[in-house]
């Protein structure tokens, strides 16, 4: 019988993807996610239970009755200018969800987490690609609570038997390549998405923000990795864990650092349609350039990033606002 793998937030866009993952090796992927921001046509490898992670007697219900054996937590609150202007809800939804996840964990004997953490935690480093050991200085409420929820989980560990993996993206993009779950925010505010929105039509233009950053185009440098590259390192964690070996915290990225310009080029070259730019103030809170090293990933769990070209990235993504890509013209 499978192992049953409770996965918060699996019905949003990282989510979702790992519960194909999942799958695919073996686990039964048991959803919990409340729809705030997730679609429940992304649920589609296992059972889907609604409700909320701030809910502790709901996500015990739900780790008892589903048998679940660990849990991947993706469900969060994950919009940096938001968490800029509503600071109670982020620390409400992404610390207080963790408290009372934890909590539900704990009184089911759970001991095995997978958290979603992100680049974020990190603020502006001084010195790039970004390593594990590199300092954490969030510079935004939406980092600070992922940085809480880390060391929420390594307080833990330190007086229980529980272990945990905390895993620091980069920027996921891309689409599951069988084409089978896509990205869907709203509102999106994601850079390739709008690219791609832009370059079928979908939008007017695509804002770009800042050209005047201290990098060689002068637009901001971010590591994008293929969602299903993440998807495969959260399998890769829990197998990990499963194994009983210890705590980990690792970057998840490509490795590799692109530009904006890069990508819009990328996607005109791509699709051969022709992407209407518009150079706008910088947006606060950018820090000119991030790259993950990804090496201690490579190191611990074998993973390597496998399908996070861009150009991978584009074609996966492409279909799901209705473009082509490689039509000869
Ligand atoms: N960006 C942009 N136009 C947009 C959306 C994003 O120029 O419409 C820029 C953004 O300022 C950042 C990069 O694209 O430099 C990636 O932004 P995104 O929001 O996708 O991810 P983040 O790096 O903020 O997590």
């Amino acid at each position: 019988q499978a192992s049953s793998i409770l996965v918060t937030g699996g019905a949003g866009f990282i989510g979702s993807h790992s519960c194909k993952a999942l799958k695919m090796a073996g686990y039964l992927p048991v959803v919990f996610d409340n729809l705030s921001t997730g679609h429940a046509e992304a649920v589609r490898f296992g059972p889907f239970v609604k409700g909320d992670i701030r809910d502790q007697d709901a996500v015990a219900a739900a780790i008892s009755k589903h048998k679940i054996t660990a849990i991947l937590h993706f469900a969060a609150s994950a919009y940096v200018g938001e968490s800029v202007q509503h600071p109670n809800a982020y620390y409400d939804n992404n610390v207080g969800g963790m408290i009372s996840l934890l909590k539900a964990a704990s009184a089911t004997g759970i001991k095995r987490i997978v958290f979603s953490s992100s680049c974020a935690t990190y603020g502006v480093p001084e010195t790039l690609p970004i390593i594990e050991t590199t300092p954490q200085r969030p510079i935004n409420p939406y980092g600070r609570t992922k940085l809480i929820g880390e060391q929420m989980l390594e307080d833990l560990a330190h007086v229980t038997d529980l272990t945990f993996a905390c895993l620091r993206y980069f920027n996921a993009a891309g689409a599951d390549p069988e084409g089978e779950l896509g990205e869907q925010h709203d509102p999106e505010t994601h850079l390739v998405p709008l690219a791609l929105m832009a370059a079928s039509g979908r939008r007017e233009v695509l804002s770009i923000f800042g050209d005047d950053y201290p990098t060689p185009d002068g637009t901001c440098i971010r590591d994008y990795i293929h969602v299903a590259d993440l998807a495969r390192a959260h399998v890769l964690a829990l197998q990990h864990l499963m194994q009983g070996k210890p705590s980990i915290k690792l970057n998840l990225g490509s490795g590799r650092g692109h530009s904006i310009l890069e990508i819009v080029r990328a996607i005109e070259a791509k699709t051969g349609r022709k992407l209407p730019i518009r150079i706008e103030p910088r947006r606060a809170g950018d820090p000119p350039s991030l790259t993950a090293d990804p090496s201690r990933a490579a190191e611990v769990l074998g993973f390597r990033a496998e399908l996070s070209s861009l150009d991978q990235i584009i074609e996966d993504a492409a279909p799901w606002f209705g473009l082509k890509c490689n039509v000869a013209a």
